[in-house]
């Protein structure tokens, strides 16, 4: 088997009121050749149907897989999307191009399908920072608070909350949570804890995990970058931090700012999210032009630079195989599904809810109020 580099990765990891720096890996699949491309596409395209899967990938992964799971069928999307989709579709097989909390959720809403991925170490930083036996602690020691969490955190850590979000819902959820007088235990993602907080004036508790990508963006460089493109419109994922969302002309999920290209009148966008998003947003938008929000700069050099070293290790290579072989199985403890699967019940439900009282509209405009809210990874 090839041995594939290893990467060394940063990320934040909340202790104690205070936070420190550890470390993980990421493996980096290698770079087919074209005569491979090409080679690889049709064998996964062949093995799909044999295996009678379906893939359903994320905004943030490799081009190649997110239009090889269109082209066949599948879905490319957001969690909450990815979620949804794969717990609705009738195949057995699920193939998750994405991070492992993504198969994990999809396990728990499937717990009947086999859900596979092409690495299974393809983790998050937002993950990571919070492990299970810290964040019960952290619960235990507030009793009086609703414990909402964000999907980037392991089965287990669901299994304690009361409610899972994504950032498409998490602010509805919130603000009508608060209306009913709840006081809130928020975690892990600190940027988006204290965007929520900020817009719905909740009572909010936050752990204080980050995004090793979206806490890079810098509000100096931001600046200076929108200096030199006055026209543009921003977009920016709320798990930014609050110098770069103060910038935004849209504050949303990834699917949100998609929205947003397609719909504006503007024809160039600074984006401030995973640069994968942005094979998306061309196809969606053709002949508008996007630009990457700013890691590095006066302030610092980038770490991730704007991709996620987790997605980036879903390939070409690594799918075929993990069809070939039927392996990376992801399985979920059944006691610790049963309890997750709660939490993120609750959240399907309400996101339904709601869909159902929101009326489709063309006019950006008369959408602000969902622009402003907020979406997910
Ligand atoms: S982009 Fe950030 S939130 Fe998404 S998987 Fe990577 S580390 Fe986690």
């Amino acid at each position: 088997m090839q041995t594939l580099p290893i990467k060394s990765v940063e990320y934040e990891h909340p202790q104690d009121g205070g936070s420190c720096t550890a470390r993980a890996w990421a493996r980096t699949p290698a770079t087919p050749t074209p005569a491979e491309r090409t080679e690889l596409r049709e064998r996964i395209k062949r093995l799909l149907k044999e295996r009678e899967a379906v893939l359903v990938a994320h905004y943030y992964v490799d081009a190649d897989l997110q239009d090889l799971a269109e082209e066949t069928g599948g879905c490319v999307s957001d969690s909450l999307e990815m979620a949804r989709f794969g717990r609705d579709h009738a195949a057995k097989t699920l193939v998750v191009a994405g991070v492992r909390f993504m198969g994990e959720t999809a396990k728990i809403l499937s717990p009947e399908k086999r859900i596979l991925m092409p690495d299974l170490d393809a983790t998050c930083s937002l993950d990571l920072g919070c492990p299970a036996d810290e964040f019960t602690a952290f619960c235990d020691a507030h009793p009086d608070r609703t414990v909402v969490v964000y999907a980037n955190t392991s089965a287990a850590v669901k299994a304690r909350a009361d409610w899972m979000v994504t950032s498409s819902i998490g602010l509805d959820i919130v603000a009508h949570l608060h209306a009913q007088g709840k006081k809130i235990l928020w975690a892990p993602d600190k940027h988006l804890g204290s965007y929520i907080q900020k817009q719905t004036g909740a009572d909010m508790l936050l752990w204080q995990g980050s995004c090793l990508v979206h806490d890079e963006f810098k509000g100096i460089e931001l600046d200076l970058l929108k200096a030199e493109y006055p026209n543009a419109k921003v977009l920016v994922h709320p798990e930014s931090p609050a110098n770069v969302v103060a910038l935004a002309d849209v504050v949303g999920s990834t699917s949100q700012m998609i929205q947003a290209a397609v719909e504006s009148e503007a024809d160039t966008f600074i984006v401030a999210t995973d640069n994968g998003i942005l094979h998306k947003m061309r196809a969606a938008a053709p002949g508008k032009t996007f630009i990457e929000a700013p890691t590095a700069g006066n302030s610092a050099t980038c770490k991730s630079c704007a991709h996620c070293p987790w997605m980036a290790m879903n390939g070409l290579q690594n799918l075929a195989d993990v069809l070939e072989n039927m392996g990376n199985e992801i399985h979920v403890d059944p006691a610790v599904g049963q309890a997750a699967v709660k939490s993120i019940n609750r959240m399907l439900d309400f996101a339904a809810a709601k869909k159902a009282k929101v009326q489709p509209s063309a006019d950006l405009a008369k959408e602000a109020a969902l622009f402003s809210g907020v979406g997910p990874a």
